[in-house]
């Protein structure tokens, strides 16, 4: 009987491990298809210096739509697409984008406005990295310094001398680079102060029980570690005024959430953009 049972139980997780290959292969082949066939889009989720109340550029975020109306999520899909190896062309479209982003803002008057871009390790670990970016931001005529990288600390400390090159070449070519979900990751901080970076992105989990019973305790060490280090912070998932208030007041730079927007396609941040600016002008 307990037999029959590991036996019966066995088969079941044979066949729902079956099931869950067959639906990552065809989540891949799709994925695939809708890039090639130019289905994806780049979102903009803007961002705030919280001194100047001012917006002062925004992170592209892409989107996959799944033919009902909605998107497949990120966090399904950018796994997918790493394994694979399509991120690499992935991440330089959205890299293109972000440079035509910019342009666009710049023509409408958003001089200096700055594109974050997400990095993931498949790309870095690409010997062309550095020289890719580079040469799209220059066929875009983008300045680098318009143009930032997000990267995340496991990326950091999975190769750190291949790593710390390609920041440093990209620093010398005028790139900004930010530390993505910090404090999720396991970065040494001895490490961390070596790091050619400009800015630390305080990951949500440590903003989002603020106003909801947290203390904010470990939103206010990272803060202090960053300005300790001389690095600029901003603060994600940012989605009540009083989470604003609380980031500010310990003088974290930046702001970025729903509280003042959710992530919008290129031409609804043309419309914010015009209509932030006039409320607080
Ligand atoms: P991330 O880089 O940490 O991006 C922030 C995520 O938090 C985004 O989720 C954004 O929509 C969400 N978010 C922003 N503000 C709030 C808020 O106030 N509340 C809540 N609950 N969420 C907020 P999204 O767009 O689903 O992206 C998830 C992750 O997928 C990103 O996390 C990033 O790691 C990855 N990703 C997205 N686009 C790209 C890309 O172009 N390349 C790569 N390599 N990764 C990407
Ligand atoms: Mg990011
Ligand atoms: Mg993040
Ligand atoms: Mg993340």
């Amino acid at each position: 009987r307990a037999k029959k049972d590991v036996q019966n139980r066995a088969n079941y997780y044979a066949a729902e491990m079956e099931d869950e290959t067959a639906w990552r292969l065809e989540m891949i082949r799709k994925l695939t298809d809708d890039f090639y066939d130019q289905k994806l889009q780049v979102w903009y989720q803007p961002q705030l210096d919280l001194q100047k109340n001012k917006i002062i550029g925004a992170e592209a975020l892409l989107r996959w739509p799944n033919g009902t109306g909605g998107f497949h999520s990120p966090l399904t899909f950018i796994p997918l697409a790493e394994y694979t190896g399509l991120i690499v062309d992935i991440g330089s479209w959205v890299l293109e984008q972000a440079c035509i982003q910019v342009n666009r803002m710049t023509e409408q008057g958003f001089k200096d406005h700055r594109i974050a871009v997400n990095v993931s390790m498949p790309q870095f670990k690409n010997t062309m990295f550095v020289e890719t970016v580079a040469s799209v931001t220059q066929k875009y005529h983008v300045d680098p310094k318009n143009i930032e990288l997000e990267i995340t600390e496991s990326v950091v400390m999975d190769d750190t001398t291949v790593v710390i090159t390609a920041l440093e070449k990209l620093r010398q070519l005028g790139y900004t680079v930010a530390i993505d979900d910090f404090g999720t990751g396991f970065s040494s901080l001895s490490y961390l102060h070596k790091l050619p970076i400009n800015r630390l992105k305080v990951d949500r989990e440590f903003i989002k029980d603020i106003g909801f019973g947290g203390d904010g305790i470990l939103a206010e060490s990272i803060i202090n570690l960053g300005q300790k280090l001389g690095l600029e912070v901003i603060a994600e998932g940012i989605e009540t005024e009083e989470q604003q208030e609380f980031v500010k007041r310990l003088g974290c730079h930046e702001s970025q959430g729903y509280y003042h927007a959710k992530p919008m396609p290129a031409d609804e941040l043309e419309v914010f953009l015009r209509e932030f600016n006039s409320k607080h002008n």
